[in-house]
This record gives structure tokens, C-alpha cells and sequence, in this order.
């Protein structure tokens, strides 16, 4: 199957009251892992890349990889989404090599620029049947340990979100509603209300940032407060680097790099296939 845009994957999503993970992957590999588990589950899968990965590998590499790979697990939908693109260069090469989907992270700048920036990106993207997602608010990182509080400062307001999705036509939206990227060191303070009031006066699919560490309840509330899109890339990461770690510690004479590779998949796999149970979207293919 050709590679999908969120638009299709995700309004059914929205009508069914289930969400569909993207997970963030940083090499064949791991894009491999993700989408043979979701095929395995019969789920809609989005497989999502951040802006090193692309720069790493090249554009059209990636795109060539998930474009085999969807073919190889035909039916399940796959979009590939590039994750967090602050910089025009790197969302154009996306564009232009086979992504099917792009997020303009212009939130760190006035509601006005970025309006102005998410549009140029629509511009281009949409004459191309190419989606695109944009962010309100400011989802912070962990690592920053004010996160928490600022989180709450620099949350998203219905009002920026209508003005914002009315002004630029984007696919999907990702406010801030109080989680935020990597591993919390305290339990987040989630505005589930804000997020239900942001979901019912859009009509596009809300996205959720920051996935890794959050549990089954704070998952499901998400998705009953209007959640279609849920991302997660610390988890997969920390899959792999203990999938290594373990490896190597107990065959410290390992030759070849195989075995290594099996071990890194299997622990993946398992974790992206408890995502999709929680978010619901097995069987929705
Ligand atoms: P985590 O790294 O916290 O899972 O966040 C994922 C994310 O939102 C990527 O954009």
C-alpha cells in the first residue's frame, strides 16, 4: 500500500474514539520493528522522524525505506511523518523526497509568525497531498527542570488553537496541555479538560506530545478527552540502548552484529505492540 497521510488514518481514528501511535525512529531498523508490529496488531501505524534522523540518513533514504516497508505489510496504513521541523530546509527536503506528512514546530515564536511560518508550509505541502501538524503553546523537555511549572504557564488556549487552524488550514494539532518530552521526573500535571474543550472546538485531530512515562489511565483520559494522535520516542529509544546494553553485558564475546539486532527488535516490538493495545487502534486497519 502507498504510504498514507494522517488525514486518512487519523479521522477514522477520531470518529472511532481510538488513537493511533507515532513513534518516532531513528533508523531502518527500528522504523522495520515499529511497522511489522502493527501489522502484526492490524493497526494503522505512523511511523515519524525528527529533523537529526533525516540529516543522518538523507531524506529519500528514509522515504525509500518506509515506502518497502508499506508495500511489505500491505494493508495496513502507514504514514510517514516528519516530527518537530523548525527549520523551512529541512520540512522542503521532506516534501520533496516522499514524505507524506510534515509538523511545523513554529511555537516558540508570536502566534502571528507562527501562523505565517505553518502557512508557507501548507502552501507547499498541500498542493502535493502532503498533511500537515502543527503545535500551539510550548511543549517543553524534562530535562528542563522548570518544565513543569512553565508547562503549566504556556499552556494552549481554545482561542489561539481556532484562530491558529482557521488561519492556516493545518491537518492536526498538537497544543500544550501540560505533558512534555522524555522521561518526567514528577507526575505531569495534564489539563484533561483543556484538552477536551481544544478537541471540541476543532474539527481536525488533536496530537499528543511527550507519550513516554504516561500510563494506561493518563492514555485512555487522553483519548476520551479527544486525542487521536499519540507520540512516542523516548520509550523506543531506551528499548534499544538496554536491548544493547544487555546484550553486550551477557555475550561479551559477541561477533556479529545480528544477534544484536534480533535482541533490539524484540524488545521494540513488544513495547510498540502495548502502545497499541492502550491506544485501541489493533484491529482498525
Ligand atoms: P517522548 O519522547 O516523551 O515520548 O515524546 C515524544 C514526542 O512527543 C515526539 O514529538
Amino acid at each position: 500500500m502507498a504510504l498514507e497521510t494522517l488525514t486518512n488514518v487519523l479521522e477514522k481514528a477520531r470518529k472511532e474514539g481510538y488513537a493511533v501511535g507515532a513513534f518516532n525512529v531513528f533508523d531502518h531498523l527500528s522504523m522495520m520493528t515499529v511497522i511489522t508490529a502493527a501489522a502484526e496488531m492490524k493497526s494503522p501505524v505512523i511511523v515519524q522522524t525528527l529533523p537529526p534522523v533525516v540529516h543522518h540518513w538523507g531524506a529519500r533514504a528514509v522515504a525509500g525505506w518506509a515506502r518497502i516497508l508499506s508495500h511489505e505489510h500491505e494493508p495496513i496504513p502507514v504514514v510517514l511523518h516528519l516530527d518537530h521541523g523548525q527549520d523551512i530546509g529541512v520540512i522542503h527536503q521532506c516534501i520533496e523526497n516522499g514524505w507524506t506528512s510534515v509538523m511545523i514546530d513554529a511555537s516558540r515564536h508570536s502566534l502571528e509568525e507562527n501562523i505565517r511560518l505553518t502557512k508557507t508550509v501548507v502552501e507547499e505541502a498541500h498542493p502535493r497531498g502532503i498533511t500537515v501538524e502543527g503545535e500551539i503553546g510550548a511543549i517543553f523537555s524534562v530535562e528542563d527542570s522548570e518544565t513543569l511549572r512553565k508547562a503549566t504557564e504556556h499552556l494552549a488556549t481554545v482561542e489561539s488553537c481556532e484562530a491558529y487552524v482557521r488561519k492556516t488550514a493545518v491537518d492536526a494539532l498538537a497544543p500544550a496541555i501540560g505533558t512534555a518530552h522524555g522521561l518526567y521526573t514528577q507526575t505531569p500535571r495534564i489539563d484533561y479538560n483543556r484538552l477536551r474543550c481544544i478537541s471540541e472546538a476543532l474539527n481536525i485531530p488533536v496530537v499528543i506530545h511527550g507519550g513516554t512515562g504516561l500510563t494506561r489511565e493518563d492514555f485512555q483520559e487522553l483519548i476520551r478527552c479527544g486525542a487521536s494522535k499519540i507520540n512516542i520516542a523516548t520509550q523506543i529509544n531506551l528499548e534499544y540502548m538496554a536491548a544493547v546494553d544487555s546484550y553486550l553485558t551477557s555475550h561479551p564475546h559477541a561477533r556479529d552484529p545480528l544477534d544484536l539486532c534480533t535482541d533490539a527488535a524484540r524488545q521494540i516490538r513488544e513495547k510498540t505492540m502495548e502502545f497499541i493495545g492502550i491506544f485501541g487502534s489493533a484491529k482498525k486497519a
